[in-house]
């Protein structure tokens, strides 16, 4: 069997391209499904040092098949699967930033790269300054020459806010920076960063594109010129995610269309029946017309996704009484599977700010986030009710 990870079958809409992208039509005798190749090194050729494969540098079969469909997935000329989101984005930043130059960060970003760029990034004689991402002035004021990177999540955790990116793009470019977006709560099939100016987009792979659960991996898509940087200082970070994992995110990948098609319809369907319930004082949804960026999600987003948030009209003393009445939602951190969880973010990501700080940036205590995941939506509703009731 070959694999075909130099041109993916073109012209195949997404919802192909997940089962398919990067593999060659099977011949009688083939496996349908990709063998694991556990492998660590690689019969070579003598007298050469082209085409070494070894399991850290992220070039064996199972790496190179799904780094092809990767890429066809955001539309990005390369791609390159990591050991974990954090791993993309701690070597990326890694290959762009050396000492003295700048990083201008969306406030609003995951906790762990929140660490890494207050903490790790200083400390290796990069300066960080963060704004506000939906001030389009303080992106202005803060670019400057010295700028390398800019960068932003979204949609944004836990609030659904959605970042237009297009001007903030236009800024950096004149700069001469790189722009780098997180687009892991939304997956290629909601949101290609790429097409709307960004030059790497960054996935944990841990949520929606494995999406069960069971699978820790991050990707970096983007030209072959800046994937080759990161794939660089990964090879020596040995960021790289094992063949079993690689072959499990294969596997996941698969119905990465058909589950985020239902998560799209089961939290619209929810944050619909939310928004007329007397117990929820707020729904935060994107779908929603009463959302702030309803009409930018409608523009630059192909589904409104699966995260949602509700703010409990009784606040923070009902929260926990709430969580621990649903039977069919699990309480559990992270997002993007076939489960549908919730979490509060107060004891989360969110867990180092105080109350009133929380407040201030639209995260009151009594608010509960939820990754919606592919049961029925009924159900989904019923348990939302009964744990209200
Ligand atoms: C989970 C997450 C990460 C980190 O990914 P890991 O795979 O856990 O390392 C980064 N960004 C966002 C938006 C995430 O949700």
């Amino acid at each position: 069997m070959t694999y075909d990870t130099t041109s993916g079958p073109s012209g195949l809409r997404r919802a192909s391209l997940v089962v398919h992208g990067g593999r060659a039509h099977g011949q009688p005798g083939d496996p349908v499904v990709a063998p694991i190749t556990q492998s660590v090194n690689h019969v070579q050729e003598v007298g050469t040092t082209d085409g070494l494969l070894y399991t850290r540098y992220a070039n064996t079969p199972n790496a190179a098949l799904l780094q092809t469909r990767l890429a066809l997935l955001d539309g990005a000329e390369s791609s390159l699967v990591l050991a974990s989101g954090m791993g993309a984005t701690a070597c990326t930043m890694r290959a762009l930033l050396a000492p003295g130059d700048q990083l201008v960060t969306s406030a609003w970003i995951y906790g762990g790269t929140r660490k890494l760029f207050d903490s790790e990034l200083p400390d290796s004689g990069v300066s960080v300054v963060s704004v506000d991402p939906l001030d389009v002035h303080a992106w202005r004021a803060a670019i400057t020459a010295h700028t390398r990177v800019v960068f932003l999540e979204t949609p944004v955790n836990p609030t659904t806010r959605v970042i237009d990116i297009r001007p903030i793009c236009d800024l950096a470019h004149a700069s001469g920076a790189v722009v780098v977006v997180d687009a892991t709560f939304a997956s290629p099939i909601n949101f290609r960063p790429l097409e709307q100016g960004a030059d790497l987009v960054i996935h944990s792979a841990t949520k929606y594109l494995n999406g069960h659960h069971d699978v820790l991996a991050g990707v970096v898509n983007g030209s072959a010129a800046l994937v080759e940087r990161v794939r660089q200082k990964m090879m020596i970070w040995g960021q790289v995610p094992d063949p079993l994992a690689l072959w499990l995110l294969e596997r996941g990948l698969k119905t990465l269309d058909v589950r985020v098609q239902r998560s799209n319809a089961s939290a619209l369907r929810l944050a619909e029946w939310a928004s007329a319930h007397p117990k929820i004082a707020r729904v935060h949804y994107p779908g929603l017309p009463s959302h702030p960026d309803h009409a930018l999600a409608r523009r630059v987003l192909d589904g409104f996704g699966g995260m949602l948030a509700l703010e409990l009209a009784d606040g923070g003393d009902s929260s926990s009484r709430f969580l621990r009445r649903l039977r069919l939602i699990t309480h559990a951190t992270s997002l993007g599977g076939v489960d549908s969880l919730a979490c509060e973010p107060r004891y989360t990501s969110h867990a180092h700010m105080t109350s009133e700080t929380r407040a201030a940036i639209g995260i009151p205590d009594g608010f509960v986030r939820f990754s919606i995941g592919v049961e029925d939506a009924d159900d989904l509703i019923a348990d939302v009710a009964h744990a209200l009731s």
